[in-house]
C-alpha cells in the first residue's frame, strides 16, 4: 500500500472539484469565498466561516 503523506497546510482552503469548486482568500483580516462561477461569499472575519460559505455553495446544485 503506498502511503500518503499528510495533506499539508495550505494557503487556501479548497472543496473537492464539483460544478463549484468555491475557494477561500483573504483580503487584509477578512476572509471570503469565492468561486470559478463568480460567486463571491460575503467578507468574513473568521477564515472557518468563509469555509462554510464555500461548503456551502460547492454543495448547491
Ligand atoms: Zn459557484
Amino acid at each position: 500500500m503506498p502511503q500518503k503523506d499528510p495533506p499539508a497546510p495550505a494557503p487556501d482552503f479548497q472543496n473537492p472539484p464539483g460544478p463549484h469548486p468555491a475557494t477561500t482568500s483573504e483580503a487584509g483580516s477578512f476572509a471570503y469565498a469565492h468561486c470559478p462561477c463568480g460567486w463571491r461569499g460575503p467578507s468574513r472575519r473568521s477564515r472557518d466561516k468563509a469555509r462554510q460559505d464555500a461548503t456551502a455553495h460547492a454543495q448547491q446544485r
